[in-house]
Formats: C-alpha cells, sequence, structure tokens
C-alpha cells in the first residue's frame, strides 16, 4: 500500500482546505498595499459585525497571547478575579493571573467532564466583587462547553465585572455574540473552528472592555498587547503599530468568506450534529465520551477507551496515525486512557469518514473486539441525511 495521507484530527490545527492554503500562498504584498489594506478593513468589519463586537482586532500570535490580551487590557495588580476552570486550559488563566499580581479565586467544575454553572458563578459574584471573570467556552482538554450565555445573563447584573471568555476551541463552531451574551473579551485564533494555519491572534472587545482599559491609565504594561495601540490599526489598517502577517489575514479573510457563504448559524448548527455523529459512532464500537451530556462540545471530543481492552494509549494513536487520522493524547484525568479527536471547521464528508475509519482499522489492527464498519455504519447513515 502506498502511504496514507495524514488527515490533522487533533483539536487545532484543523484541516485547512486549498481555497485558504492558496491565499496564504500568494506573493506577499507590503503592508500599504492598497488592496491589502481593504482586504484587512473589510475583514475586521466583517468579524465585528459577525460576533457583535464594538472592535475586533487580528495580531499576528496564537490563542495565548489572546488570553494575555484580555487580562493586561481589562484588570490591574491587586484586582480581584475569578477563574472558572473545567480543566487543563482554565487552569492555565491562573499562572498568567498571578504573574499579573491578581487576586485570583478559582471556581471549579465539580469534576471533570462538567462545567462551572450560571448558578455556580451567581454565588460567587454575590459574595465579592471582581475586575474581571474569566470562562473556557470549550474546554480542550475536556470536551465539555460551558453556559456561556447563561453566565453572561449572570454577568449583565454585575456591570462592574468585565467578562472574559477563552472561545480558542469554540469560535466559529460554537455559538457566541458580544453583544447578546453580554461578554467583553471574547479571544480566538486562526487554527481552530476558524480552519486556518497557526498564526493568528483573533480577540473581540466590548464598549466596556474599552472603557475598562481606558480607566488603567496612559500607559500599561504590556505593549504588544495594548488595545490602545492596536485600535487604530484595526480602525484604518494603512496605518502602522506591528506588521500584520499578511499572507494569515488574506487566508482569514478566504475563512470568513466561507463561514457567511456556509451561514453562521448553519455553522454553528452543523457542528452540533457533527460531534453527535462523531460520538455516535465512536460510541458504536466501544469508547466512552468523557463529557458528560448536556455539555458536550460541538468541536472537539474526549474519547476514552473501553475499559475491557486495555489498550496502549501510544501504540493506539500512532496507529490511528498511520491509518490516516492524526489524533490527540489527552491530558490530566485523562491522560493514557482515551484521545482527544478534533470535528471542527471545514471538515467534510471524506474527512468524516477517513477520520472514522481510521480509528476502526487502528482498534481491527490492535485486535480489539470491532466489527468493521460498526462505526463507519453509523457515520454513513447520519451523513446520507445531509445535503
Ligand atoms: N485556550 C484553549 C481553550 C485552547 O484549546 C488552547 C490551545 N489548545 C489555548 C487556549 C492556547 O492556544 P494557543 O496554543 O494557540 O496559544
Amino acid at each position: 500500500m502506498i502511504k496514507t495521507e495524514k488527515l490533522v484530527m487533533i483539536p487545532g490545527p484543523t484541516p485547512v482546505v486549498r481555497s485558504i492554503q492558496d491565499q496564504m500562498g500568494r506573493p506577499t504584498v507590503a503592508f500599504g498595499d492598497a488592496g491589502f489594506v481593504a482586504d484587512f478593513k473589510q475583514l475586521v468589519l466583517d468579524l465585528n459585525e459577525m460576533w457583535g463586537a464594538e472592535q475586533s482586532f487580528v495580531i499576528a500570535g496564537s490563542g495565548t497571547l489572546g488570553m494575555d490580551m484580555a487580562l493586561s487590557n481589562t484588570t490591574k495588580a491587586g484586582d480581584n478575579i475569578l477563574v472558572c476552570t473545567n480543566g487543563a486550559f482554565g487552569d492555565r488563566f491562573k499562572k498568567m493571573c498571578l504573574r499579573k499580581g491578581l487576586n485570583l479565586d478559582i471556581l471549579a467544575a465539580d469534576h471533570w467532564g462538567t462545567s462551572v454553572t450560571a448558578e455556580m458563578v451567581e454565588k460567587k459574584l454575590a459574595e465579592k466583587k471582581y475586575a474581571a471573570v474569566t470562562v473556557t467556552h470549550v474546554e480542550t482538554s475536556t470536551g465539555v462547553v460551558a453556559p456561556i450565555a447563561e453566565i453572561g445573563k449572570v454577568l449583565a447584573k454585575h456591570p462592574e465585572t468585565i467578562y472574559i471568555v477563552d472561545a480558542v476551541a469554540a469560535a466559529a463552531g460554537v455559538r457566541s455574540n458580544l453583544a447578546e451574551m453580554n461578554i467583553d473579551v471574547l479571544l480566538t485564533c486562526s487554527q481552530k473552528a476558524f480552519g486556518v494555519a497557526p498564526g493568528l491572534t483573533i480577540l473581540f472587545a466590548s464598549k466596556a472592555a474599552f472603557e475598562r482599559r481606558k480607566a488603567l491609565g496612559e500607559l500599561i504594561p504590556e505593549a504588544y498587547a495594548d488595545f490602545e495601540e492596536w485600535i487604530p490599526i484595526m480602525k484604518d489598517p494603512s496605518k502602522y503599530w506591528g506588521t500584520p502577517a499578511v499572507n494569515m489575514i488574506w487566508a482569514l479573510k478566504e475563512s470568513v468568506r466561507i463561514i457567511k457563504e456556509e451561514g453562521l448559524e448553519e455553522r454553528y448548527d452543523r457542528h452540533i450534529r457533527i460531534a453527535k455523529l462523531f460520538d455516535d459512532a465512536l460510541e458504536a464500537i466501544g469508547f466512552k465520551v468523557a463529557a458528560e451530556k448536556g455539555f458536550r462540545a460541538p468541536t472537539l471530543s474526549v474519547y476514552l477507551y473501553p475499559e475491557s481492552e486495555h489498550v496502549d494509549d501510544a501504540k493506539f494513536r500512532s496507529l490511528v496515525g498511520a491509518e490516516g487520522a492524526q489524533v490527540a493524547g489527552c491530558l490530566g484525568a485523562y491522560a493514557g486512557i482515551g484521545f482527544r479527536m478534533g470535528h471542527m471547521g471545514n471538515i467534510d464528508k471524506h474527512v468524516m469518514i477517513g477520520a472514522v475509519a481510521a480509528v476502526e482499522r487502528a482498534c481491527i489492527k490492535l485486535g480489539m473486539t470491532v466489527q468493521p464498519g460498526a462505526a463507519l455504519a453509523v457515520m454513513q447513515a447520519g451523513l446520507a441525511k445531509e445535503d
């Protein structure tokens, strides 16, 4: 057999379609090029509108820069902050807050596989005043989705508190809207549900977030992360502050074109349908979805190995890769006992079938009791109902 091409089915980067690759392959132009400036400006306007934001930012960086930006522009040393965490990526905010000298309170999900709830946040906010609250929309270590709209309703009663949402593994795959959900800063990046290669931080901010930034004074310690430095560029990209990632910005513009063509609502619905198909298919061959029902993310899943099979984790993932789909290892409480699979962005029926087929073949090669085609049958039945 010739070598099977590997689909990138980790929870980001996700598969990058040809038309987006083409934008990255274009001859790079000067960042002051009139055509590029017009493209950049339109991209930012589209993002503002699609996410109900006062202003969006598109900056060279990864999701982590977005987390830094969110904290830097809305808090100062000595402020109280509440970090809501459902796993390893929620936990990431903790060290960042400590670096900044923030007074940190942690609100953790009862156990991995579930989420912090709006009621839990409401109780905390009744006890103490917080400058900011952070919530991870989709927790990449557990495949859990947090109720960000419900938490937003609680935050609406606390205008003194800035609501920060880490939507790295969610935005463009799971519904989020700043104006509708009372969110002040929503951060994400290019390589997840936008289906672009890694390289861009995408951040959305509300009016209240800008007011908070202004209240922090003229100079905050961070330069590259400062809203005030970037706002003039995002409003008029012919201006300069830091060199824009020209080809990546074109690539994101193409991603947004694809999203608009599909329709945001349909895109969110599709991700829900896709997730259910993947989960049902993998459950049909004995895997267990780690996230509890009602908390399952539309963008990625953690699949726990059937306990009776005593699966060698590293060997399993390496076999799935060799069979044509790169999947990721688990973190924290799930390390070694399952694998993570992304199912977000611009993935079509070929990709979905290819990914499930690779998992099935790996199971068969490992000698697990899996009927060839059992998972595929579920996926096929579901996909046959789709346009
Ligand atoms: N937050 C979440 C929820 C993530 O999944 C990740 C990356 N997996 C990050 C933050 C960090 O993003 P990046 O790796 O792009 O810096």
